[in-house]
């Protein structure tokens, strides 16, 4: 009977056995961890942070779901190194070598630290990361034990935004340094992302922009940081949510052709033969994810490619990020910019609905008629449009009732007027407006269809 061992139980680890159990009931499935968890969520972390929600409450599969799958899991075990020739595991800890057939590399990824005096020395002494239930709950009792009153989250992207919002529900003054001049830079374009800060603002928390941080201030213990402008900004707590590093170390070690991730092909196999890897870790056509819907569906690939039935080709996922903060609608979909991606050239158009009284701005990205991406604020409306006509082609004219951006044609001499194209959205423009054309009023002009 094929054996297949996969090390981690994230959502890519947990969805491939899955998807080789749905498809085959006699292979042996065995998952290790380091982790001593079952398969949970970590959008939830900042939760348990602010106790939200509890550990069980984020827990996606209990025991009875593997036992009922017949999926074998070995927790609080971590692989110390795979020995390729001989076909097996080495756990740490333990003299004996598990054997497998077929090997799945699920190690996920970690938080990035950048390069800040005194951070990673004083990890778990004021300074925390966010990646496991252990993170959460070692963040939660420090600010309990520790008579924390201020704190500063350094990263301005989603998570560090999820996380700042829940540390703020912890009743802390709460500070988010960013290094790029907005927030959400992988996200959003300059507009949209000055429209989110008066958003996060108004929730009562602090942002600093184009903020380099470059020193954790310790005297005896964390008591803020340094930005390299001179900005010294006061902290009981700093948290790093600062991007991710792939978990690539056991590929490493045996030789695996590795980069930024662990480098696959379009079946997620690596370049060791009956080696495959999935989720965070991998890098596939120079790109890493980090996001759900990409473990997601690489698990149902590499589950075809360990079971060696019909294989499918993966194509890579369209990234799609949506803030999760109560209040905030906002979605940013594919390619959102193609200005700051050295894209710009023939083909690419954008529409654009910014409504600054409303707080929304809908943006979308075509190119040769295709849609490439989007940014929806304020608004959740379009998501199941975009989602579902990403990366195909499209008509103009749905997509304007998609994003209710109109053209207004004057009774009197048919002039346009764009809500795509101007300043400001036909609705808002004074009563008294008149038609630039022929003087006639705006009552006169009728919403095109
Ligand atoms: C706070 C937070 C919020 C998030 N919110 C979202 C969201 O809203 N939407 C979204 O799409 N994504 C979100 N993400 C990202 C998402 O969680 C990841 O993309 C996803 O967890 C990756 O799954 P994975 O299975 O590849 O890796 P992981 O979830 O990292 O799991 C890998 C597992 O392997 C274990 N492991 C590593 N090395 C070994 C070893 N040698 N031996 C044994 N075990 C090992 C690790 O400990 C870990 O448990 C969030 C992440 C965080 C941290």
């Amino acid at each position: 009977m094929m054996k297949v061992l996969i090390i981690g139980n994230g959502v890519a680890g947990t969805f491939a056995a899955q998807y080789i159990r749905n498809q085959d009931d006699n292979v042996q499935i065995e998952i290790y961890s380091q982790e001593n968890y079952p398969y949970y969520t970590r959008i939830k972390l900042p939760e348990l942070i602010s106790e939200r929600v509890t550990i069980d409450d984020i827990i996606v599969f209990q025991e009875e779901w593997y036992k009922n799958k017949k999926i074998k899991t070995h927790l609080n075990k971590k692989i110390k190194s795979i020995h390729p020739k001989q076909k097996q595991a080495i756990i740490e800890d333990e003299d004996e070598p598990v054997a497998y057939d077929k090997l799945i590399i699920a190690t996920g990824s970690m938080p990035n630290i950048p390069p800040i005096k005194n951070a990673v020395e004083m990890v778990g002494k004021g300074v925390f990361t966010l990646r496991n239930i252990d993170n959460a709950l070692d963040i939660r009792d420090y600010i309990k034990n520790n008579n924390v009153k201020k704190a500063v989250i350094i990263g301005g992207g989603l998570l560090g935004l999820e996380l700042a919002r829940q540390i703020k529900n912890c009743n802390l003054d709460t500070t988010v340094v960013e290094f790029f001049p907005r927030l959400l830079p992988r996200q959003l374009d300059i507009d949209c992302g000055g429209m989110l800060k008066e958003v996060i603002e108004n929730m009562g928390i602090n942002v600093e922009l184009d903020a380099a941080t470059e020193e954790i201030i310790v005297n005896g213990s964390v008591k803020g940081i340094k930005i390299k402008d001179g900005r010294e900004i006061e902290a009981d707590i700093v948290l790093i949510q600062a991007g991710i590093r792939a978990t690539i170390d056991l590929a490493k070690d045996i030789k695996l052709e590795t980069n930024r991730g662990i480098i696959v092909n379009q079946f997620l196999e690596t370049s060791a033969e009956d080696i495959y890897a999935v989720g965070d870790c991998i890098e596939y056509k120079n790109q890493t994810w980090g996001i759900i819907p990409a473990c997601l569906e690489q698990s149902k690939i590499v589950a075809a490619s360990v079971l060696e039935k019909k294989k499918i080709e993966y194509k890579g996922t369209v990234p799609k990020n949506t803030l999760k903060i109560v209040g905030i609608d906002l979605t940013s979909v594919g390619i959102f910019d193609p200005s700051d991606q050295d894209l710009v050239g023939a083909g690419w158009e954008i529409l654009k609905n910014i409504d600054n009284k409303g707080r929304c701005y809908k943006k979308i990205v075509i190119k040769d008629n295709n849609l490439k991406g989007a940014i929806l604020f304020g608004e959740k409306d379009a998501i199941p449009y975009v989602n579902k006509n990403i990366e195909k082609p499209i008509s103009e004219a749905e997509l304007r009732k998609a994003i209710n951006l109109y053209k207004w044609v004057c009774g009197g001499c048919g002039s346009e007027y764009d809500d795509a194209k101007m300043e400001i959205l036909f609705k808002y423009l004074p009563a008294d407006w008149k038609c630039p054309n022929c003087k006639g009023p705006k009552s006169g002009f009728e919403k095109k269809v």
